[in-house]
């Protein structure tokens, strides 16, 4: 199995990691874009338990790793793919599962939403600056790919019972604002390239590669 394939869109740099966590049917099933009407953000503080506090982020192995302990999590629960289309570590963004899947992240909610996940637990710090921007592309990245706005909600703002949950993290409202102003930022500056960028996003990933 290959490393990430790294690609880039403009100034921004996308590590694409969707074949190291292909989606295999009945798990995963591809729903409808038209049908999304939230973008989700989440924290994986929920599933590290709190147990994993010293992650840093620093090097691209440590990001991987991390990514494949939540796809072990996932298909150890039953869910067939990575729970996340994008994941936002300390310094990277991951395309991590292909828009056209619905993930398995909000209970009842996986086919209208699609997700970014934040790595770290921020029930108590919020995410440093740096990782917020990169979040924000990526939520810059998943409008652009559903070709419309929709609302950014975190997890625990979604309707009960997908949001009976602190994911991700008490500190939420503190970071909303600078997350959106980011998302906003990157958007603007892939505006002029959206079409290519959408293609370029949803082209048919290599299987089994
Ligand atoms: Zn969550």
């Amino acid at each position: 199995v290959t490393g990430p394939h790294r690609f880039e869109l403009g100034p921004y740099v996308i590590h694409d990691v969707r074949h190291l966590f292909l989606a295999q049917p009945p798990g995963a099933i591809a729903t409808p874009l038209d049908a999304v009407d939230t973008i989700e953000v989440h924290h994986d503080g929920v599933l590290f338990d709190g147990r994993d506090k010293n992650y840093n982020g620093t090097t691209l192995d440590e990001d991987i790793q991390r990514l494949r302990s939540h796809h072990t999590h996932a298909l150890a629960q039953g869910w067939g793919s990575y729970p996340y289309q994008f994941a936002a570590s300390r310094r990277r963004l991951f395309y991590t599962l292909d828009m056209r899947y619905r993930g398995s992240h909000a209970k009842q909610r996986n086919s209208q939403g699609r997700a970014l996940v934040l790595l770290g637990d921020f029930t108590t710090a919020q995410p440093p600056n740096g990782q917020l921007s990169i979040a924000g592309l990526g939520l810059a990245l998943i409008r652009i790919i559903i070709d419309r706005r929709a609302p950014v909600n975190a997890h625990t703002e979604l309707p009960s019972p997908a949001g009976d949950t602190v994911c991700p993290g008490a500190t939420w409202p503190r970071w909303k604002p600078s997350l959106l102003a980011f998302r906003n930022l990157h958007h603007a500056a892939l505006l002029d390239t959206a079409h290519a960028t959408r293609a370029t996003l949803t082209e048919e990933i290599p299987q089994g590669v």
